[in-house]
């Protein structure tokens, strides 16, 4: 297989598809010449989501404060990528600062959802097709991997933003446990939940770059020591050994399958289920009691922490500086604050600012922060009740011999929404129930993959999450590959 031809079917696919499904905000010049080379990602087409610093291009995080922002580095990712001979087409449109799930809150626009169903693609013309969302704030990374203009794409998930985008888009995304791939040179959203995804259009490719990614980096305090890293796989191997479907135990959570549950995600989950409990799988249902409370401890968490990360955008530092509207300068620095962070963030991430700084209130630390934190325990609890590997954080948590090796549950309550469903929803809450599944895998540092489920032509995709203890990655994607 040729990489010059690969590159070029990609980078073609960029200059056909792009303009209508606004996946790419910045694109790189292809490399001249080709670099001959014998690496693992040779020639291989990656798009990196605008959250992650490349010394190349601007990052800007969607958002206008940073639209003039061009890092003079290569977040540690990024280094790797191109180390093992990754081409970095471009950077990907994503929710200003992963603030969002549907990725409508971008300074470059909306990215358009670019499944299309057979019977419409035979009859309408690419532009004409049903806009929906791709999910967010991934959604550049995973409609670009959808729409095949690269091999494989970088985002981020704190919440969810890269499984849900998957889900939506048809691909395969991968949360990995957090602290496994470093954070150094990623834009910081919150950062005790912040972890770097990888997306494509198979469980092999995710696996092909998370290798390469998936090492302890010294500049990132968060990356897990290479101890631990070693502990926890052979933990996971104890657990399952990946030889065969039939001693793998799989957990169905009943709390995953609430009434909302569009019936369009639960039928195609369901008979996945029981195909794999036919090939030998033993399916046991389980029970995680926190789950109802993981949404608004999540919000409560990643807001608080975001309040504090955004407190740095202040157009004297960081930031693109707006000018001062009148004909004199700046009264003072609080003023010249205040108009850069009211023109320069977004609606979204100013309600996140508001919501995360009363959190951390003298008189709303207890009721909620604290409250949250505490919630967080519990979900961590429930999943270590459940997992038959054991913690290597907690040492004094037994394993569950009589546990499940992964929990298997839909990666979201519907197929992709239509691009105006905020706007025509009553509140924003409406945007942060499509998180419902994703986040307690979030506030639990566990590793997730969601993986599309075959379905015919015209029907929207729908995604199935595998989610393991904390460095069971291997053991998520090997699940994966027999989903898929
Ligand atoms: N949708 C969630 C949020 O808006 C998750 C975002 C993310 O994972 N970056 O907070």
């Amino acid at each position: 297989m040729s990489h010059s031809r690969n590159l070029s079917s990609w980078r073609q696919a960029i200059q056909t598809k792009n303009a209508s499904v606004n996946a790419f905000v910045h694109i790189s010049p292809p490399p001249h010449p080709w670099p001959e080379s014998k690496l693992p990602l040779d020639g291989l087409a990656v798009a990196v989501k605008d959250m992650i610093c490349t010394a190349d291009m601007p990052t800007t995080s969607s958002s206008a404060l940073l639209q003039q922002f061009h890092p003079p580095f290569d977040a540690t990712v990024v280094r790797l990528l191109r180390e093992h001979g990754a081409d970095i087409v471009g950077k990907v449109n994503c929710d200003e600062f992963g603030m969002g799930s549907l990725n409508v809150h971008s300074v470059h626009g909306p990215v358009v959802n670019p499944f299309q169903a057979a019977s419409a693609a035979s009859s309408t013309v690419w532009d004409e097709r049903e806009r929906r969302s791709a999910g967010g704030s991934s959604g550049g990374s995973a409609a670009a991997v959808a729409a095949s203009m690269c091999y494989a794409a970088l985002s981020t998930d704190t919440g969810g933003s890269t499984r849900l985008p998957a889900s939506y888009c048809g691909v395969v995304g991968l949360k990995p446990s957090y602290g496994l791939l470093s954070r150094w040179g990623v834009i910081s959203f919150a950062d005790s939940l912040d972890c770097v995804g990888v997306m494509a259009n198979s469980v092999d490719a995710t696996r092909r770059v998370f290798g390469v990614l998936d090492v302890y980096d010294e500049q990132d305090p968060t990356s897990a020591p290479p101890e631990t890293r070693q502990k926890a796989k052979e933990a996971a191997r104890q657990s399952w050994s990946g030889a065969s479907l039939s001693s793998l135990r799989i957990g169905v959570p009943q709390e995953y399958f609430p009434q909302e549950l569009s019936t369009e995600v639960s039928g195609p989950v369901q008979r996945a289920m029981k195909e794999l409990q036919m090939r030998g799988a033993t399916i046991l249902p389980v029970s995680l009691p926190t789950t109802p409370y993981a949404l608004s401890a999540y919000y409560v968490l990643s807001s608080a922490e975001a309040s504090s990360n955004m407190a740095r955008y202040d157009g004297v530092r960081y930031g693109t500086q707006i000018p001062s509207s009148s004909e004199d300068r700046f009264p003072n620095t609080a003023a010249r604050y205040a108009v850069t962070r009211s023109v320069g963030f977004g609606s979204e991430v100013q309600r996140r600012i508001l919501l995360g700084t009363y959190a951390l209130s003298a008189d709303a630390f207890d009721n909620y922060f604290l409250q949250a934190q505490r919630v967080r325990q519990l979900i961590k609890d429930d999943f270590n009740r459940v997992l038959r590997a054991v913690d290597v954080f907690s040492r004094d948590v037994p394993a569950t011999t009589d546990g499940v090796d992964v929990l298997i549950h839909p990666s979201a309550m519907r197929t992709a929404p239509p691009l105006d469903f905020e706007a025509g929803s009553s509140n924003s809450l409406d945007a942060y129930v499509q998180d419902v599944l994703t986040v307690p895998a979030s506030l639990a540092g566990l590793p997730a993959l969601s993986v599309p489920l075959r379905r015919t032509a015209d029907e929207w995709p729908v995604g199935i999450s595998i989610v393991g203890q904390w460095g069971a990655d291997d053991t998520v994607l090997r699940v994966g590959e027999l989903i898929e």
